[in-house]
């Protein structure tokens, strides 16, 4: 059984005070790989936190190679604040993150502001002595749970592959270098592997995605040789994307709204498999209340679902199922 000890990392903020972040450390006591499993970065994405509780119990029963380091609540004070970042407010995009996007600011500051203190001090104690990374995160509920990652031949695609998650987002590296990166992007820049999972949505935790991000976890592990076992398979193929829209963009299928109203969603969720000519949801048009019927143009996965627009993952109204004509009500992809 390997040892699982419970950490606390101290940051010294601006304030003087003191913060402390708790993370645990398992160790097989065998050489071998050193995972990071982190989430919350962004204070509102809050379903990977319950996956590496799950995924701690899996490895004090199963880990034989290697060391754990598993952080669920890396952005504490973000959490505390319940938004994405700590200087936000009311349905402020994640955009106007005055350097407060965690995300952004590896390997932090000791001189810098909060969020750069902090990451300073989980860079420095845990992020460093790390050789993989799984990187947990949440989007809006309105596009389907999806691995994003560099298809470079290397680490990065092998992990996104062994991910299981029905949607793969291929990505470019990030061009500027200016400030501070991606946890994705210090690991992946430093020819040590590292995927991002987004598990749809934000703000509340899941079972369906909680089970799925907890597989990706002990995939991720079996690859590595830590745990004993095969990857388990996604059901059915999955579907790439990027990084060029012309990767994708002949299996790609983005439905909008024909016309002003109310769409109303016919019971799917994101992800799922749908036929082509499968009735979507409809619209009650503002000018005369008549149906209008959305139908899927072509057989595929789920992509987007539902009408949103632009604060979707801030604000209500962004939410809200009153469709403009031209809003997106759906996204149909194909393997
Ligand atoms: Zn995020």
């Amino acid at each position: 059984m390997p040892a699982c000890t419970l950490n606390h990392t101290a940051a010294t903020l601006t304030d003087g005070s003191e913060l402390t972040i708790p993370w645990w450390h398992l160790d097989s006591g065998r050489d071998g790989e050193a995972f990071l499993v982190i989430a919350a970065q962004h204070g509102n994405e809050v379903q990977g936190c319950e996956v590496i509780r799950r995924f701690r119990a899996v490895c004090e029963r199963e880990l034989t190679a290697g060391e754990v380091f598993l952080v669920p609540f890396a952005n504490l004070p973000a959490l505390r604040h319940r938004r994405s970042h700590i200087s936000l407010g009311p349905e402020q995009p994640y955009g106007e993150d005055s350097g407060h996007n965690m995300n952004r600011t590896w390997p932090g500051d000791p001189e810098g502001n909060d969020t750069e203190r902090v990451v300073h001090a989980l860079h420095e104690a845990v992020v460093r002595h790390c050789s993989r990374a799984l990187d947990l995160h949440s989007w809006t509920r309105f596009i389907a749970t999806a691995t994003l990652a560099r298809r470079n031949g290397g680490l990065s695609e092998e992990m996104a592959r062994a991910s299981a998650i029905r949607f793969i987002q291929w990505r470019n590296p990030p061009t500027s270098q200016t400030g501070g990166k991606t946890i994705g992007a210090l690991f992946n820049d430093s020819g040590r592997g590292s995927i991002t999972i987004e598990l749809a949505p934000q703000w509340v935790i899941r079972e369906r995605e909680v089970r799925a991000g907890l597989r990706a976890a002990m995939n991720l592990a079996k690859l590595f040789g830590m745990i004993e076992g095969e990857p388990e398979q996604l059901e059915g193929p999955c579907a790439e994307m990027g990084p060029e829209t012309a990767d994708h963009e002949d299996r790609y299928f983005e439905l909008t709204a024909p016309c002003e109203g109310l769409f109303v969603e016919a019971g799917l969720q994101t992800s799922e498999h749908v036929e082509e000519g499968q009735l979507l949801g409809h619209i009650i048009r503002a000018g005369d209340l008549e149906t209008v019927e959305i139908r899927a143009p072509a057989p595929g996965y789920l992509y987007k679902y539902g009408a949103f627009r632009e604060n979707s993952d801030v604000g209500l109204p962004g939410q809200h199922p009153w469709a403009d004509e031209g809003d997106c009500v759906a996204a149909i992809l194909q393997p």
